[in-house]
């Protein structure tokens, strides 16, 4: 159904022209920096499909503005996961629910990779194959602040400047 990221990250021109002779959608997923990086992108030819991961982008806010600008450009976007704690997976399943998210995404059950993972309870993957979204305030999961503790290497203390 689509071919993911054929050519290098910075190649947005061969990928257009590579594009325009497919059926299948090209997907970018490196290549896709910024919104401004995926406006030229979309504007060249150079997918059809977008794969958004906030840890390469730049965070939710940056992931958000994304989504919404591939949603008015009728480019279908899927959430593709990274190697987060079940805090970063929480956080992802809330932004799959966003309403142009309409391929299936990468996020998986929060104790697949880290033993014991941050949050408790785990996120599971239900009989069907769906992740139902944390429910509660926030991202919707209890975090563990003893593993938090055991996992952490170092820590700072950031203080806002007074004006
Ligand atoms: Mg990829």
């Amino acid at each position: 159904m689509m071919i993911e990221q054929p050519l290098d990250y910075d190649d947005v021109s061969d990928h257009a022209r590579l594009q325009k002779k497919l059926k299948t959608p090209i997907c970018l997923d490196e290549s896709i920096k910024t919104v401004a990086i995926a406006r030229e992108a979309i504007g060249a030819g150079a997918c059809r499909i977008i794969n958004i991961k906030p840890g390469r982008v730049g965070g939710f806010g940056e992931s958000i503005r994304l989504h919404d600008l591939c949603a008015s450009c009728d480019i279908p976007v899927w959430h593709g996961g990274m190697l987060e704690s079940g805090i970063g997976r929480a956080a992802n399943i809330h932004l799959s629910t966003l309403p142009n998210f309409t391929l299936p995404g990468d996020v998986a059950a929060s104790r697949r990779y880290f033993d014991p993972d941050l949050i408790d309870p785990p996120i599971e993957i239900g009989p069907d194959g769906t992740i139902g979204v944390p429910p509660g305030p926030g991202i919707g999961v209890a975090i563990r602040e003893d593993r938090v503790a055991r996992a952490t290497l170092k820590h700072a203390v950031l203080e806002a400047a007074h004006a």
